[in-house]
């Protein structure tokens, strides 16, 4: 049996697809990867951001005379303090001290100017 020269270009073309198949597998593995990650960092934030809300209702609850409908008018308004009421808030915080931007609750500097921000809150890393 013998090879001739298109059977070799014809099985390095084979190898080479599938080179690049094993190459392109890898990348979406990597990917798949991330996007588990980014999936276990988001279950955390919504634990903890589930835990606050039950430990702040308890409270309330517990202590204060405040309905259910009192929860649920107030929600409402929280979710309209961000110009939309979808049932989300969109993490915006207080201005920023340097340039007046609006500054992420979820970083610690100004996205714009780089100045540290002032106002902490229990929310900050969930919201
Ligand atoms: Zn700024």
């Amino acid at each position: 049996m013998s090879f001739g020269i298109f059977d070799i270009a014809s099985r390095a073309k084979a190898h080479a697809k599938t080179e690049a198949a094993r190459a392109r597998a890898t990348v979406a593995k990597s990917a798949a990867e991330g996007a588990q990650s980014s999936v276990a960092a988001l279950e955390k934030r919504v634990d903890k951001l589930a835990l606050i809300s039950m430990a702040l209702w308890s409270l309330l609850s517990e202590k204060c005379a405040v309905s259910e409908e009192d929860l649920a008018e107030r929600m409402k308004q929280l979710d309209a303090m961000d110009g939309s009421t979808d049932g989300k808030l969109k993490g915006q915080g207080a201005p920023c001290p340097q340039c007046g931007r609006a500054m992420s609750t979820r970083h610690a500097k100004c996205l714009f100017c780089g100045a540290e921000r002032t106002e902490i809150t229990p929310f900050d890393d969930v919201v």
